[in-house]
C-alpha cells in the first residue's frame, strides 16, 4: 500500500481519531446511547470519525436471508420485515425525539427497499453483487440511527455510505481494498465534508462502477483502519464489549490471560492467525502509518483495555 498519509492537523489543532464501535455495542439502546456518549466525550480531544457494526446477529440474518432467496421459493417480504424490526424497535428505544424517528423511518424505509430489491435479485445472474447489497443493510441501517443519536445528545452528524468511501475489487463478499483510489476518495470527502461529525458504514466498499461490496465478515474493524490510515488518524479505538484483547477466548478459556500492550507485530501475527478476534488485516494499514490501536470496552470505558503500538512507544503507555 502506498504511504504518506495526511497530517492530521491539517484543518484544525485537534487529531483526527477513529472510533470504531462492533455489533454487540450498538446492538442494543442501552449500547448506542454508550457509544453516543463516548463519541461525545471524545470531541474534547480529537475530531472523531466514528464507524459502525451491524447490530449484533444483524449480518448473520441477512447472510441467512441471501441463502433462502437464492433459492426462488422465499419469504422475501418476511425477512425485510424481520429486519426493519430489529432496527424499528433499536431505534423507538434509542431516539425519544419524535422528529428525530421521524427522521430515521424515512431512511429505514428507503434501505429496506433497497433491501426487498437486493433479495429479489438473489435469485437471478448477479447474486453475489445482490448479496453484497443484502449483506451491507445492516450497517446502512445502523449509520444513520447512531446519527440521530449523536444529533439527539446536542452533536451535529452525518451519515455516510463507506461505499463512496473505500474502494475494492469487485470479488464480491472478500472485496480487496484499492488504497491508492481509497486515500484520495477519503481525503477528498473529508476536506470538503459539511458541518457534522461523520459516521460511516463499517464492512462496505464500492467499486469503480459503484457497486457494493463488502470486505469480509468482520469487516468493520478493517474499514475502521483504512480510515484512520487514509486520514492520518492519531490512534483507531476499537469499542467492545470486552475489556481488551485475552491470549486467548476467555469466554472458553479460564487461562485466558489480558493483553495490556501488545507491539504490532506481534499483534499482527496473532490477528493473521485468528486469534485476537479482528479482522486479519486490520493491523495492515495501521502498521504501515504507524498508527496505534485500543481496544475498549464500551461498558467500562475506565478499564484500560489493550494497546496495540510500535514496540518503542509501547513503554510511554
Ligand atoms: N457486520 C459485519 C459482520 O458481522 C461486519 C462487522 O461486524 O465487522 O461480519
Ligand atoms: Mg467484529
Amino acid at each position: 500500500m502506498p504511504d504518506s498519509p495526511i497530517s492530521s492537523t491539517e484543518c484544525t489543532s485537534l487529531p483526527v481519531r477513529v472510533l470504531k464501535f462492533g455489533g454487540t455495542s450498538v446492538g442494543s439502546a442501552e449500547g448506542i446511547k454508550n457509544a453516543v456518549r463516548l463519541v461525545r466525550a471524545a470531541t474534547e480531544t480529537c475530531r472523531p470519525v466514528v464507524v459502525v457494526s451491524a447490530a449484533a446477529g444483524a449480518t448473520d440474518d441477512l447472510a441467512q436471508a441471501a441463502a433462502e432467496a437464492q433459492s426462488d421459493c422465499v419469504p422475501v417480504e418476511a425477512w425485510t420485515r424481520r429486519v426493519g424490526r430489529r432496527y424499528r424497535t433499536l431505534a423507538a428505544d434509542t431516539l425519544g425525539d419524535e422528529a428525530l424517528r421521524a427522521r430515521y423511518a424515512t431512511a429505514l424505509q428507503a434501505e429496506l427497499s433497497e433491501l426487498r430489491r437486493a433479495l429479489q435479485r438473489m435469485s437471478g445472474p448477479n447474486a453475489a453483487a445482490a448479496r453484497d447489497v443484502v449483506l451491507a443493510a445492516g450497517e446502512r441501517l445502523m449509520v444513520p440511527l447512531v446519527a440521530a443519536a449523536l444529533d439527539a445528545c446536542g452533536c451535529a452528524s452525518r451519515a455516510v455510505d463507506a461505499a463512496r468511501l473505500i474502494r475494492t475489487d469487485a470479488a464480491h463478499g472478500n472485496a480487496t481494498v484499492q488504497w491508492d483510489a481509497t486515500r484520495r476518495q477519503v481525503r477528498d470527502w473529508h476536506r470538503g465534508r459539511a458541518a457534522g461529525l461523520p459516521v460511516a458504514t463499517g464492512f462496505v466498499g464500492g467499486t469503480a462502477d459503484g457497486e457494493t461490496t463488502t470486505l469480509g465478515r468482520g469487516g468493520s474493524d478493517l474499514s475502521a483502519a483504512v480510515l484512520a490510515w487514509a486520514l492520518g488518524a492519531d490512534r483507531m479505538e476499537r469499542w467492545t464489549d470486552v475489556d481488551g484483547l485475552y491470549t486467548r477466548d476467555p469466554d472458553e478459556h479460564s487461562d485466558a490471560q489480558h493483553l495490556q500492550r501488545i507491539d504490532f507485530e506481534q499483534a499482527r501475527a496473532w490477528t493473521k492467525a485468528g486469534r485476537l478476534g479482528m479482522h486479519p488485516s486490520t493491523l495492515d494499514p495501521l502498521i504501515d502509518a504507524g498508527i496505534p490501536l485500543r481496544v475498549r470496552c464500551t461498558h467500562r470505558p475506565e478499564a484500560p483495555g489493550t494497546r496495540i503500538a510500535p514496540a518503542p512507544t509501547l513503554a510511554q503507555g
